[in-house]
């Protein structure tokens, strides 16, 4: 018996992730010094976790390293449960927000059943979906990335789970509580991933989540945090459904270095709020520059990146050019999205050399 034959029906045929290229291995491939590169293609945080959370990995985990955490999350779950000023009990925390995804999927997601999503979007709900033999319904952003209502409405009474991310990956608009609220009123379960709220103007929709059935906001100490190496997200969600999914998920899915590390977080928010208001500040200063340029054209961003349509140069011409100049962007593999690029805010230094270079790229 070969080893595929012995795969469950809906593992045939694995689907692609379009994961992160490393950064290293690039580097190297392009005869680049790793260290050299200005990273903006990963929506990670340039400035770094809080000092903090860097002490509390080096000091504080040397006496428990050998130690399994607490597999109902406790402390976590009550200094989340305090910053976003929701009870613990609607808390779930997750090895990133990724596993939440999946822990969806798992609890609610049968074989045939149908998801629900907005393309261009984050390409996790349809991998996970082809994991869990679900079928993907699309009601694509119309030409301005807005959500098409009407017709989300109508999918949404017959599909299990809709999943939009607001600010959505990779456009950066976000939706109306109004459209959230008819989703839910159409009867699946809705999922908010809000993973770049922390850089919009957007309230978060964490206390709705709180106190509403069916509704699941997912967050992450990835951007923010600037933890992303860690794996450490969480969901909020009404305490019902918490429950179900402290049951269900593996009972030490959080590794104690991501725990510490959140937590010291969480108590140095202020200075990660400052960064990210920088971030915030850098992504409109370089949206205007970019709009100056005449040839790369920023579309509006609630989050941490900036897409961008790009005249008389394809987006992956520009994401090969600017690699050879040691700048790694994203381009995403999606047809309406041949002319985009998008490239995450980085500090204000690399912002200006990925300016300069942009700039004398487009004199050529
Ligand atoms: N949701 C969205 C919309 C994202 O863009 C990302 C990261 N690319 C994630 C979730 C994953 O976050 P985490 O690192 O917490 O798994």
């Amino acid at each position: 018996m070969e080893i595929q034959d012995l795969l469950k029906p809906s593992m045939r045929t694995l689907p692609p992730y379009a994961a992160l290229e490393d950064v290293n291995a690039l580097a190297r491939e392009l005869g680049l010094d790793p260290d050299t590169i200005i990273k903006i293609d990963g929506n990670e945080n340039a400035f770094g976790p809080s000092e903090h959370a860097i002490s509390a990995i080096t000091n504080s985990l040397l006496n428990t390293v050998h130690r399994y955490g607490d597999a109902e999350q406790r402390a976590l779950r009550e200094s989340i449960g305090a910053h976003i000023n929701v009870s613990p009990d609607a808390v779930v925390c997750g090895n990133g927000s990724d596993e939440l995804i999946d822990l969806v999927f798992r609890l609610f997601v049968a074989p045939g059943d149908d998801i629900l999503i907005s393309s261009p979007t984050f390409g996790m709900y349809s991998f996970d979906a082809s994991l869990h033999g679900a079928q993907v319904v699309d009601v694509p952003l119309g030409p301005q990335w807005n959500f098409d209502s009407e017709r989300l409405v109508i999918e949404a009474t017959r599909s299990k789970v809709v999943f939009i991310p607001s600010p959505n990956n990779p456009t950066g608009n976000s939706i109306s509580l109004k459209l959230v609220t008819e989703l839910l009123a159409a009867g699946s379960i809705v999922v908010i991933d809000e993973a770049y709220i922390e850089f919009s103007t957007h309230e978060s929709l964490v206390q709705l989540a709180s106190a509403t059935p069916r509704l699941i906001v997912l967050r992450t100490f990835s951007k923010w945090g600037g933890l992303a190496g860690l794996r450490i997200g969480y969901g909020v969600m009404h305490p019902e459904t918490a429950q179900i999914c402290m049951q269900a998920k593996q009972p030490y899915n959080i590794g104690i270095a991501a725990e510490v590390a959140a937590l010291a977080s969480l108590e140095d928010s202020d200075s990660l709020d400052e960064k990210a208001a920088i971030i915030v500040n850098e992504r409109d200063r370089l949206a205007e520059e970019f709009q100056s340029l005449g040839w790369i054209n920023p579309w509006q961003s609630d989050a941490s990146f900036l897409l961008c349509r790009l005249d008389g140069i394809s987006g992956l011409e520009l994401r090969d050019r600017l690699r050879t100049e040691g700048i790694f962007t994203r381009y995403i593999a999606h047809p309406r999205l041949e002319d985009h690029l998008r490239l995450s805010i980085a500090t204000p230094e690399e912002n200006n050399e990925v300016l300069r270079v942009l700039k004398e790229i487009g004199s050529e």
